[in-house]
């Protein structure tokens, strides 16, 4: 028998921004390993399967806790925005916009389907290295390092319910939020990045669906960088990368004299 076909048999887990390019893939990956998902964004598609959503309407999120039947084993906050302003232009909106989809949500998602969670369920947030680090763009930074305290709050509260919460941080992987980013974005992202390329949907999707198994059973309040090594280097990759440049020109320039 195929582990992975069975890793998540019997467990029902909800993921917010289903739709989207990194929830697509974690939903695909989440059924594949068994489990039956409640997929849920802005947009509805057909098939897949996605229920349209509004993550930040706690309503909705009552609706949906009243009118399920059975455990929840899992959730994955995964809807998120961004707003690319810096620190003198972000305005209000730009703001509230964001706190309401990346951090407002997941707190509702969690306050609601909490209650329905047996011993051993366990909630993913999406975070980013943007909640690492001093990434331009005030309004989603800020909410990015919102959504990891809540991680760290809500791993200790529900921790004596059994139920785990951790955080992924994808470094820069191509979907169509990253697509709508300047190109030079992205080469200076990759520029930054150990491995030298971006990352892709199943690279998240992977670690997502390892933290929601049983092989993640004592990891609870845990955040694992998912980013190709951007943030371990702590900003000197481009030192040592101009320094091997310049080490290199010189020892040219020794030879050929
Ligand atoms: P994406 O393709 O834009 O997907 C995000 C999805 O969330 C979209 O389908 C979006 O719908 C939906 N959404 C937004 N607001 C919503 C709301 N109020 N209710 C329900 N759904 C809503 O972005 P992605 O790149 O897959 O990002 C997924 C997550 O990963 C986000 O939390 C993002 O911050 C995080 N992340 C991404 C990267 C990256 O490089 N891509 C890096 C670090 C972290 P609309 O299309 O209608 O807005």
């Amino acid at each position: 028998m195929n582990a992975t076909k069975t890793r998540l048999a019997g467990k029902t887990i909800v993921v917010t921004g289903a739709a989207g390019g990194i929830g697509a893939a974690i939903v695909g990956r989440l059924e594949h390993a068994g489990a039956e998902v409640i997929a849920l964004d802005r947009t509805s598609t057909a098939a897949p399967p996605v229920r349209g959503f509004d993550v930040t309407d706690a309503q909705q999120w009552r609706t949906l806790a009243d009118g399920h039947a059975g455990p929840i084993h899992g959730l994955v906050n995964c809807a998120g925005i961004t707003r690319r302003a810096r620190l003198q232009e972000v305005t209000p909106a730009d703001m509230t916009d964001t706190y309401a989809v990346n951090v407002l949500a997941p707190l509702l998602a969690i306050q609601t389907l909490s209650p329905l969670m047996p011993v051993g369920a366990s909630i993913v947030n999406i975070g980013s290295i943007a909640a690492l680090t001093a990434h331009y763009p005030v309004a989603y930074t800020t909410s990015k390092w919102a959504v990891r305290g809540l991680t760290h709050t809500a791993a200790l509260a529900l921790g004596e319910s059994g139920i785990r919460v951790n955080i992924v941080h994808p470094g820069f992987i191509d979907t169509p939020m990253t697509a709508s980013a300047p190109d030079a974005f992205r080469s200076a992202s990759i520029g930054e990045t150990a491995l030298g390329r971006a990352g892709s949907v199943a690279d998240v999707a992977g670690t997502v669906e390892f933290l929601l198994s049983d092989d993640a059973a004592y990891i609870t309040g845990s955040e694992i960088t998912v980013d190709g090594g951007a943030t371990s280097h702590g900003g000197v990759k481009s030192i040592s990368d101009a320094l091997r440049t310049a080490t290199t020109a010189s020892s040219i320039t020794k030879e050929s004299a």
